[in-house]
């Protein structure tokens, strides 16, 4: 079945599914995205979603493409006309169409605002079985990354630098630190059950994930440590994860080779999972 697009009002079948070569996200890569979960019809963490999408916006002086209310309406409709049950939804806006030209064009220029869906299979994946290996990589993006601007390059061209390893991702590390991963937050479990990850800064994607699984660790009485850590204690970790809208929480078992805690996904990370999971679908708008 194709699908339908929403694309700048209208809603079409994916092939008609098109914007201007003039566009700035193509051009500039002048743009933000958001991606939300979709678990039984519903979407997960939304309105955390849209808040980080208003942030976004505001960092690059972006307008923005419609009130709240309707940004929700457009994605349940979306699922609807897609028969999404399972998946999620993507949601991109660019600074819109105009002249090619490094200064901004004028305000009044409309944004370009687009929506499609993914569905998926299962929630339970071969690599949420398994664990993922990671390969570290120098985090050489730019440094805003608290802004989930559609510039993916380096995190696809660090990807592919982890699959040409035989690894399924990877951790990008800076001043000897791991920032986070290519699409995704990085966590350490210590070897006296702390969750460890990175503070929130420029340097890292403020994952809506990462706040909801932090949030759901507290409530169970876990130590959290919001800081920095190195390659070195990843290696020597009893667990390792990492959280996204896409991967909820999967185990992580390797890193560049070194097999973390037994080598096989950690308790605390299944229990983690389990209960993101059902907070997540608890909540589900
Ligand atoms: N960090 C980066 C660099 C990402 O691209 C993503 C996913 N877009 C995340 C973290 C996870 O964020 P979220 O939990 O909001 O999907």
């Amino acid at each position: 079945m194709s699908r339908i697009v929403y694309v700048n009002g209208a809603f079409v079948p994916e092939a008609e599914a098109k914007v201007s070569v003039f566009d700035r996200g193509f051009l500039f890569a002048d743009g933000v995205y958001e991606v939300t979960a979709v678990i039984g019809g519903k979407l997960l963490d939304f309105a955390a979603h849209l808040t980080r999408l208003r942030r976004s916006l505001a960092e690059l002086r972006l307008a923005s493409p419609m009130e709240d209310g309707a940004i929700l309406d457009l994605h349940r409709e979306l699922v609807a006309r897609n028969a999404i049950d399972l998946g999620h939804v993507y949601m991109m806006v660019t600074r819109g169409e105009a002249d090619r030209d490094f200064a901004f064009p004028p305000e009044d220029t409309a944004p370009s605002f687009v929506l499609f869906t993914q569905s998926r299979k299962s929630i339970e994946t071969p690599e949420v079985e398994r664990g993922l290996k990671v390969a570290t990589v120098p985090d050489l993006r730019w440094a805003r990354r608290d802004i989930k601007t559609i510039q993916l390059l380096y995190p696809s061209m660090a990807k592919m630098e982890a699959r040409r390893q035989g690894m399924d991702d990877a951790w990008m590390v800076e001043d000897g630190f791991v920032t986070e991963g290519t699409s995704n937050n990085a966590y350490i479990v210590t070897q006296d059950d702390a969750i460890v990850t990175r503070s929130l800064s420029n340097a890292i994607l403020h994952g809506i994930t990462r706040a909801a699984v932090l949030r759901t660790a507290a409530e169970a009485g876990l130590r959290v440590e919001e800081r920095a850590f190195t390659v070195d204690e990843a290696k020597t970790a009893r667990e390792a994860f990492i959280t996204s809208a896409g991967a909820f929480v999967t185990p992580v078992v390797a890193i560049d080779g070194t097999g973390i805690g037994t080598g096989r996904p950690g308790e605390l990370t299944k229990r983690m999972r389990a209960h993101y999971l059902e907070e997540a679908i608890r909540t589900a708008i």
